[in-house]
């Protein structure tokens, strides 16, 4: 990687990756995700995550976090969930799920993995309600909304993005534990 790169991505706060393109709607939402990401490490005094757009893959995957990185697929920037996509990628890092889970089971891990998502959702209500200044139940709502849109994608046949249990049984852990917001 050339070494005027990690100027340029401290100037413009976010890289795109490979050939995508962005239309001027693309790149306010792409300021828009950069400032919520920004407000969320400063209300929780963690130093700035760097944002990649990616180019639209079939894999299902939305959204990824990696290690201080942050990668958004390009076709996510349309999305009314985009918001609530990028606080459950926020929560990951916020957790710190930076640790690979080494256990010695396929099953031990799967189990982790699951447990993690479910914390990250929890987790991106709290961020979405601290950074966006949500009310609690607004908050549950925007991410129970963006679950119902990934169960939607599955009962078409969609993938179920690995390490995460269905959509439907992640809401059902929401809700669980956010008594409140039926
Ligand atoms: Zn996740």
């Amino acid at each position: 990687m050339a070494s005027v790169l990690p100027s340029l991505v401290l100037a413009l706060g976010f890289v795109v990756a490979g050939c995508v393109s962005l239309t001027p709607q693309q790149q306010d939402r792409v300021a828009e995700v950069q400032r919520f990401a920004d407000a969320t490490t400063t209300a929780y005094d963690l130093p700035r995550i760097r944002l990649t757009i990616e180019p639209a893959t079939n894999l299902g995957i939305g959204a990824r976090y990696r290690q201080g990185n942050f990668y958004v697929n390009v076709r996510m920037l349309g999305s009314p969930h985009l918001i609530a996509l990028v606080a459950h990628e926020l929560a990951h890092y916020v957790l710190g799920h930076d640790a690979v889970i080494t256990l010695v089971s396929q099953a031990e891990w799967q189990r982790a993995q699951e447990q993690r998502e479910l914390d990250a959702n929890a987790k991106s209500v709290e961020i979405l309600m601290r950074a966006r200044g949500m009310g609690q139940q607004e908050a549950v709502q925007a991410v129970i909304e963006k679950l119902r849109a990934v169960q939607r994608a599955v009962d078409r046949g969609g993938p179920i993005t690995p390490g995460h249990r269905t959509p439907a049984e992640e809401i059902a852990d929401l809700v669980a534990r956010f008594p409140d917001s039926r």
